[in-house]
């Protein structure tokens, strides 16, 4: 199993410095104590609202807990940060979801270059790998290259793929991959789609037709709607969360390219601010360097 500690090394080692930095600082528990602390969690990504509430948080139980000393109150604050993330761990929404009965189709979405593709083909061998039957549409038509790129994991993992002409109506190719799925007694449907945000009207419509080609021949599904988002680009990740969220009924959210960013913090407004349970996390570009998200290896992977 790859180490999740070490795609975390950039996150940890900024998260550690400006910690110490912050640390070093300590003079009195004060109001500009918070304000350094709010500062700081800011910077390390985690965003303007839950840096804010997480500070009234944390000034609530210094001052109930009368704590003075730099260990102590130090101590309150990983707590408290630790908490957070495992909040995330404890909701049985980061599992992933299977239909009783028939094709589970999973459908992933997200902007251009966050990493859809190589998900798909990662999240593929693993579950082939436990001896699923997968199959894989690709319905992206839009984007050059799109289709060969997905049809380049196929090989590699021997997994079939359905695909269409180019800019061919993306909701036929959705359709061709759901009747073979069903003809061919698929465990494992995934859908690869579009992420032009050139028009996001449309894109979200396209998104909506291909839910309803999915449900009119396999009721119930898609079982999940994984929006990947790539952690190297922080706040604007959180900003595409909001867009998709409102008009796609996502289920999860996998945050790729975290051994790229020192943005690790990301995840908690993504959590907090979103209600989207963080499913999977990419560390990597090998079939392996993707992992369920698991809150204590994260927690440890930042602070240990
Ligand atoms: P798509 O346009 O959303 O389908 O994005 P792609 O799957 O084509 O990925 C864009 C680039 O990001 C590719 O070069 C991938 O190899 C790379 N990538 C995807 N996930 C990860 C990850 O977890 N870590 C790293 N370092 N690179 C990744």
């Amino acid at each position: 199993e790859p180490d999740l500690a070490s795609g975390l090394t950039k996150t940890r080692h900024t998260w550690t410095e400006r910690w110490n930095r912050f640390m070093a600082n300590f003079r009195q528990v004060d109001e500009d104590f918070f304000d350094d602390l709010e500062e700081t969690l800011i910077s390390a990504d985690v965003g303007a609202q839950t840096a804010v509430q997480l500070t009234d948080e944390l000034r609530d139980e210094v001052k109930l807990k009368n704590a003075k000393g730099q260990a102590e109150v130090s101590q309150i604050i990983m707590d408290k940060l630790i908490a957070l993330y495992q909040a995330q761990g404890v909701t049985e929404d980061t599992d992933m979801h299977f239909a009783k009965q028939g094709p589970t189709v999973i459908l992933l979405v997200g902007v251009n270059g966050v990493g859809k593709t190589t998900t798909i083909g990662k999240l593929s061998a693993r579950y082939r790998a436990e001896g699923k039957k997968v199959l894989l549409a690709a319905a992206d038509t839009f984007r050059a290259g799109a289709t060969e790129q997905l049809v380049a994991w196929g090989e590699r993992n021997q997994i079939p793929v359905v695909t269409g002409k180019a800019k061919s109506d993306p909701a036929s190719v959705v359709y061709d991959g759901v009747e073979t799925a069903i003809d061919q007694g698929v465990d494992v449907l995934f859908v690869d789609t579009a992420g032009r945000l050139q028009n996001n009207v449309n894109l979200m419509q396209e998104l909506a037709k291909m839910k309803r080609i999915i449900s009119r021949s396999l009721p119930g599904q898609p079982s999940e709607v994984l929006l990947v988002l790539d952690a190297t680009t922080g706040q604007n990740a959180l900003q595409q969360a909001r867009l998709f969220k409102d008009s796609t009924d996502v289920t999860g959210i996998v945050l790729t390219k975290l051994d790229g960013t020192a943005k690790g913090g990301i995840i908690l407004p993504i959590r907090n601010e979103l209600h989207l349970p963080v499913k999977w996390v990419g560390v990597g570009e090998q079939v392996s360097d993707l992992q369920p998200f698991d809150a204590d290896a994260f927690v440890k992977g930042l602070f240990g």
